[in-house]
């Protein structure tokens, strides 16, 4: 589907639904780590890159209080007042929290909120580590400010979009989601800084194709798995503390201090720690290598980030092993690794650019063959930050 054909379905969809068009055009995209998992809630470093599939919200003002939205990709609508948030409740519903989630934080931050008719359509996988959430909230935010009339600073807009999805949806999520689908830009990577909420464009060498590997592994336990290695992580930072108070959090912790306490840590949690301090240092190296396209350091850098994710931080599923055999074999392949939080979902590959086809085709067929799965398997580019489609 081209974006007319996009723009035709959303359009008629919206006026079945609402019975005329819609005036605003809103969107923002998912994005992918090419290096960096778990780092985001540790404060640390993540090489992020948007992606060019994103989230559409069409809307249209009401004239109330009033907030109606129903999704393309999902069933079941909302409708609820601006006055009295409540969540859905029904868990077919649930999507409709990340809506009224942002609606809920951003009154709550001071913002005076109009009412508006709204239609959903997005190109991100749901539910993969491409960050549909964090797209759904921000396209959200963007269409708050251009039917209220005010205006965010995009970090903060960021914030507030993790504040919704941590607070009103119930997900403990850190900030790399949205600030990559508010901040993001075409042409680059961004390293983000987790806890100064600062980032740096990084180009990617013009031959280097970046590819998704979704392995449509349905992802499992995401959620309770999640929780333990936030805790398993903040329980090695107060044990490192007391050995040197300046530690708040894995981001302070060098390999060498981390090599001099570990013993003192459990097994378990030792090794979580391990994993972002190398993961870390990773996603600065990658600052260098990802311009220069520098093919060994790259190969080197992402393969290291899968085998310490799969023994240390023990993320990995068997699919994504099979994934990862495959895309080690694919034709014109630089580097590979997992991507998002694990436990399934999507990988990413850096591949020659001018292999790209070829790659996807061989490791489709050789994922296949080795797990019945039909994956997924697709080039993307980095694309602008979350902001109005059509001005
Ligand atoms: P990810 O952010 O990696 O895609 P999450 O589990 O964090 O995975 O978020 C996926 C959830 O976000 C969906 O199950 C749904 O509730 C909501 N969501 C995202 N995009 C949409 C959409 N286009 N329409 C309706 N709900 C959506
Ligand atoms: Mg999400």
């Amino acid at each position: 589907m081209n974006t007319q054909e996009r723009l035709e379905r959303v359009t008629n969809a919206f006026r079945t639904r609402f019975g005329a068009e819609p005036s605003s055009w809103c969107r923002a995209p998912g994005r992918v780590d090419l290096m960096g998992s778990h780092t985001d809630y540790n404060l640390g470093y993540v090489m992020t890159m948007t992606v060019d599939r994103d989230t559409w919200l069409a809307a249209r003002p009401r004239g109330d209080r009033e907030v109606h939205v129903a999704s393309l990709n999902l069933p079941g609508s909302a409708q609820f007042s601006l006055d009295d948030i409540q969540p859905a409740g029904d868990s077919e519903l649930r999507w409709t929290d990340y809506i009224r989630g942002v609606a809920k934080v951003l009154q709550e931050a001071g913002h005076r909120l109009a009412g508006f008719d709204g239609l959903i359509h997005s190109t991100i996988p749901l539910g993969s580590g491409l960050s549909s959430s964090a797209a759904l909230e921000m396209a959200t935010a963007i269409a708050f400010q251009e039917l209220s009339g005010f205006h965010l600073d995009t970090v903060e807009m960021a914030r507030l979009g993790q504040r919704a999805e941590n607070q009103f949806v119930g997900v403990n999520c850190g900030i790399l989601d949205q600030y990559s689908s508010a901040l993001g830009r075409a042409g680059a990577a961004l390293l983000l800084d987790c806890r100064d909420l600062t980032s740096l464009d990084v180009p990617i060498h013009p031959d280097i194709g970046v590819v998704i590997c979704d392995t449509k592994a349905p992802r499992q336990l995401i959620g309770t798995e999640y929780t333990d290695r936030r805790r398993q992580c903040e329980a090695g930072v107060r044990v490192l503390q007391q050995r040197q108070p300046e530690i708040s959090s894995l981001r302070d912790v060098s390999i060498d201090v981390f090599q001099r306490y570990q013993q003192d840590l459990p097994p378990a949690v030792a090794q979580r720690c391990r994993f972002i301090i190398e993961e870390n240092s990773r996603v600065l190296e990658l600052k260098d290598a990802l311009p220069h396209g520098d093919r060994q350091k790259l190969h080197h850098l992402l393969h290291a980030s899968y085998v310490g994710a799969r023994d240390l931080y023990e993320i990995a599923v068997p699919p994504m092993e099979a994934m990862m055999n495959a895309m080690l074999q694919g034709p014109g392949v630089i580097g590979a690794r997992q991507a998002g939080a694990g436990f399934g979902g999507c990988m990413v590959a850096l591949v020659e650019a001018d292999h790209v086809e070829r790659f996807a085709s061989g490791v489709a067929e050789a994922y296949t063959r080795a797990t019945g799965l039909q994956p997924s398997i697709y080039p993307v580019v980095a694309a602008p930050g979350a902001g109005l489609l059509l001005a």
